[in-house]
């Protein structure tokens, strides 16, 4: 029974368990199907794959529906949002959740039974469990003993009505090597003889993972499988379900795995958050989120990789056939440059949109006193001003505020000794300080502005620039590293930079 569908139109499909929220590893298995699709012209098919309902979280769904929509990767069928935020399925070949298509799992698992693909299995847990115990201390690998094949149809409905409690499981050939041509890592091929015979229904009637994703990507015409690589060792036992049924194998490709740091063992939760929230609540952005994860696992070549790439620019030169056998380490350090890169392109409103909750919230936590008499428009005045001076050295939009604390302190602290630049004397420094307060003090309100004052204190500076800047930014900041005084200057404002002057000249 080969699939008489002619159409060969390209279909992919994400078929995440909705056990957490979105992991950063689903991203980029939607990404890549998402611009393999539609480079080619196909659809994405989200399916929710919840059959193994003990590790169901509740609101999953919701946030990856969420998350796809923060992503900009909405999938043509599967559930979403409907306007009042209800979730619905659309397109022809559903229901595109698991828990709603038992019955077409029945079917098929009967249908595996009745050809002699399949059987019942009575063993008990603590059968296997000695079974296995006994294998393991021979060294063999652990597979059932096909016991219960050796039971008679009669036996078997005898035992069935009686209630005794089974799964179904598929009957692997013996003896026979199958071979996956795989996009990623080219042919893989596996003996039947290490493949189990796996249990295919529960003994709760749900199927199994390995049946119901063979299923479904056969009913929903799938004709390209993109997964991470530890779903590679399954493969064998999904070809061999294709054949049993008599179905036209899909393409698979299997992404390269996600590494910790130390670029030896699999991503995990001890390496930090994974979650894409997690992620966004960071103060990552989208655009810089979706290319650091577009590069895991592939890039453009020609070492183009600084840029930043939107998703239509992605479909354009994205290729699944270059995507990386060896696993993509996550590198934080990596994805803190793109975000940086990123924020750096941003236009200061374009920057104010996406920072503004960031900033207030760092602000209310750290210097809850900041902007209390001042008029909304005056606060949002001074936060761009802010956010202007530290776009250029800002990693996470989190960071806001965080490293500038002279911006938002009513009294900052200023020890003599750093006002001194190198060996210059006290006499020296104070009277740099008088000469800055005089020239500063002399600027009207509509000169203050970022070009005056880089220019008029440039100019004050002169060939001796440390002389002079040294003792006006630890003057006006308390630091020794702070953005320009300059910089510094235009975001105080007038008033609070004599205020600061005077108070440093009096030390
Ligand atoms: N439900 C599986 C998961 O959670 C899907 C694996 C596959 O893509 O076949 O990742």
């Amino acid at each position: 029974m080969k699939n008489t569908d002619t159409d060969k139109s390209v279909r992919v499909r994400m078929a995440p368990s909705p056990t957490g929220m979105m992991h950063i590893g689903t991203l980029r298995t939607v990404l890549y199907d998402y611009l393999f699709a539609k480079q080619n012209g196909g659809s994405l098919v989200l399916r929710v794959e919840d059959t193994d309902q003990s590790r169901e979280v509740d609101g999953a769904v919701e946030n990856l529906l969420t998350m796809l929509s923060w992503a900009g990767l909405e999938p043509d069928e599967g559930p979403r949002f409907d306007e009042g935020g209800k979730i619905v399925e659309i397109g022809t070949y559903g229901p595109y959740t698991q828990s709603q298509r038992l019955d077409i799992y029945r079917d098929h698992i009967q249908k595996l039974i009745d050809s002699d693909h399949a059987y019942y299995c009575f063993c008990s847990a603590e059968r296997l469990d000695e079974m296995r115990t006994v294998q393991q201390k021979m060294k063999q690998p652990p597979m059932y003993d096909r016991t219960c094949t050796q039971l008679t149809g009669a036996e078997v409905q005898a035992r069935i009505s009686a209630g005794e409690k089974h799964v179904v499981r598929m009957r692997v050939p013996r003896g026979r090597e199958v071979v996956v041509d795989d996009v990623v890592r080219g042919r893989v091929s596996f003996s039947t003889d290490t493949v189990d015979d796996q249990v295919i229904m529960k003994s709760d009637g749900f199927p199994t993972y390995h049946l119901a994703v063979v299923v479904d990507d056969h009913l929903m015409r799938i004709s390209h499988i993109l997964r991470g690589e530890e779903w590679l060792p399954s493969t064998p036992k999904h070809i061999i379900l294709y054949d049993m049924f008599g179905w036209e194998i899909p393409v698979f490709a299997h992404l390269p795995l996600l590494l910790g740091p130390d670029g030896k063992k699999k991503l995990s939760k001890r390496d930090g958050d994974v979650s894409v929230e997690d992620f966004i609540r960071q103060g990552y952005l989208r655009e810089a989120i979706i290319n650091f994860v577009a590069f895991l696992g592939w890039n453009p070549g020609g070492g183009q990789t600084q840029e930043i790439y939107s998703i239509g620019e992605m479909q354009e030169i994205f290729r699944l056939e270059k995507v990386h056998k060896s696993g993509a380490i996550l590198d934080r350090v990596k994805l803190g440059k793109i975000n940086a890169r990123y924020i750096k392109s941003l236009s200061l409103d374009e920057l104010y949109d996406v920072g503004v909750e960031f900033f207030d919230a760092n602000v209310s936590e750290l210097y809850p006193e900041w902007s209390k008499d001042w008029t909304d428009s005056q606060r949002q005045e001074v936060t761009k001003r802010i956010m202007l001076i530290e776009q250029d050295r800002l990693e996470r939009l989190s960071d806001f505020a965080k490293e500038t604390p002279f911006f938002f302190q009513e009294n900052i602290d200023v020890s003599s000794g750093l006002l001194q630049w190198k060996d210059n004397s006290r006499e020296q420094t104070q009277e740099v300080l008088k000469r800055a307060h005089a020239l500063l003090a002399s600027v009207d309100d509509e000169s203050w502005t970022r070009a005056n004052l880089q220019e008029l204190l440039m100019q004050a500076a002169g060939e001796d620039r440390g002389s002079f800047l040294w003792p006006l930014r630890a003057a006006l900041t308390g630091q020794k590293k702070s953005p320009s005084p300059m910089d510094c200057a235009w975001v105080l404002g007038k008033e609070e930079v004599i205020k600061r002057l005077e108070n440093a000249s009096n030390l």
